[in-house]
């Protein structure tokens, strides 16, 4: 059976791996939207190459670049925020929200009101609005498929096990580009050093986030909402070598483990094919090769972003909006290079305590309005304090 199937992000790392798998059977699938940003080429000629219906950048501007790129094609064009929402909302069996950011979360909404099955790359939408999101795929009968590996492993582990027997999550982390730096050295750490990862590779804000360890504080938000578990039963572990994604532990002391190469087509192809598992075009490990795994507690002192999460995740409501928006905000000063490498964390928990960064709407119902109203509120806030500290 054709399926139907949309790219949010396509011209991103997760998108180019989806393509990637879509590439290798053409004839299964049906392509309806592919949207992108900045790259027109490549948005172009992967939406001629896969016959989508529209190609839409997010940036109005490149309209009519994207317009004459794709001229002739008989694929239509679009730009804007608007646009990639009504992308998203067209009728797909299955579609993969893989933009970077908050910005992923109105297409991902939108997605799920018609009822989709909506992998999910972009975890900003869970740690920012989890309840909506989760609330909205209910409401209309939609399914969320997580995309990232280490929430990958966890559904693959529980897959016919009793969610009740669960006693902890272990989700592991391979302590990024700066694991093993000495701690003075760290708040000198560079754009360029911060940007490349030791296993995986990504796009620039989720490496970086990686040398942050704001990444693994996001994913343990994200393991709470998607999963329904308390923080005290979330447990992060550095594995230097990424082939361990995460482990499920049950209350007969049992844990069961995901063991796979470092490659986002696993996740991704698992999500796309689910509930079959089909041949997938990744290594196969040589586990007698790699001899063996290394584990070792996270040093918090070199990763407060673990502690902040915790802290988001206690004090509820609306708290992950202003942490993720906060988060983003710290991410774009680093980039600027306004923001030290670990004065990132500082900005993050200096907004947490601000009360304008969410103007009295933290135990607000949590609708798109608010949630965009508290995003808004607190990259202000996060960039009046990136202003202080800059002087
Ligand atoms: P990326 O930067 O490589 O790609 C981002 C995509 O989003 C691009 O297509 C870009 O054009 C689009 N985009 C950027 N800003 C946009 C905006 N304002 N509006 C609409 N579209 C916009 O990022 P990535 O590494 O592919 O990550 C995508 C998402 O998946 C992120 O949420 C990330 O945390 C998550 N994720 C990525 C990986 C990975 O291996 N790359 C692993 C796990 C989770
Ligand atoms: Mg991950």
């Amino acid at each position: 059976m054709v399926r139907r199937v949309s790219i949010l992000g396509a011209t991103g790392s997760i998108g180019q791996n989806t393509i990637d798998l879509i590439r290798r059977a053409p004839l299964d699938y049906d392509v309806v939207a592919l949207t992108g940003a900045g790259n027109i080429g490549q948005l172009a000629r992967d939406a001629i190459e896969l016959k989508a219906d529209i190609a839409v950048t997010a940036r109005d501007d490149l309209l009519d670049d994207l317009r004459a790129a794709l001229k002739g094609s008989g694929v239509q064009a679009a730009a804007g925020a608007t646009a990639i929402c009504e992308a998203a909302a067209r009728p797909a069996d299955w579609i993969m929200s893989a933009i970077v950011g908050a910005a992923g979360l109105a297409p991902g909404l939108a997605a799920l009101r018609h009822g989709t099955t909506l992998a999910l790359a972009n975890k900003e939408s869970l740690v920012c609005a989890g309840a909506l999101m989760l609330e909205t795929a209910q409401t209309h009968g939609a399914r969320i498929l997580p995309v990232d590996s280490e929430h990958s492993a966890i559904f693959q582990a529980l897959i016919g096990e009793d969610a009740a027997a669960v006693e902890r999550i272990i989700i592991t982390a391979s302590g990024g580009a700066f694991r093993d730096w000495p701690l003075e050295k760290l708040a000198e750490a560079t754009l360029a050093q911060a940007s490349s990862h030791p296993n995986w590779d990504m796009g620039q804000r989720i490496t970086i986030d990686s040398a942050s360890m704001f990444n693994k504080a996001m994913e343990v938000i994200e393991t709470h909402e998607f999963f329904a578990i308390q923080p005290d039963q979330i447990e992060v572990l550095v594995h230097p070598q990424s082939m361990i994604h995460a482990l499920v532990g049950f209350h007969d002391g049992a844990l069961m483990a995901h063991v796979g190469p470092a490659d986002m087509r696993h996740a991704i192809g698992f999500a796309l094919h689910y509930p079959q598992r089909r041949h997938l075009p990744v290594e196969r490990l040589d586990l007698a090769a790699i001899g063996q795994f290394e584990f070792r507690t996270p040093d918090e002192q070199r990763w407060p972003a673990l502690r902040l999460a915790r802290e988001t995740i206690a004090a509820g409501g609306m708290t992950g909006t202003v942490f993720n928006a906060a988060k983003e905000t710290a991410l774009d000063g680093f980039i600027a290079g306004r923001v030290g490498f670990t004065a990132m964390a500082d900005v993050v928990a200096q907004t947490l305590e601000d009360k304008t960064a969410s103007d009295g709407l933290i135990g607000a119902t949590m609708t798109l309005d608010n949630v965009l109203r508290v995003d808004h509120l607190a990259r202000k806030a996060a960039k009046a304090a990136i202003d202080k500290r800059a002087g």
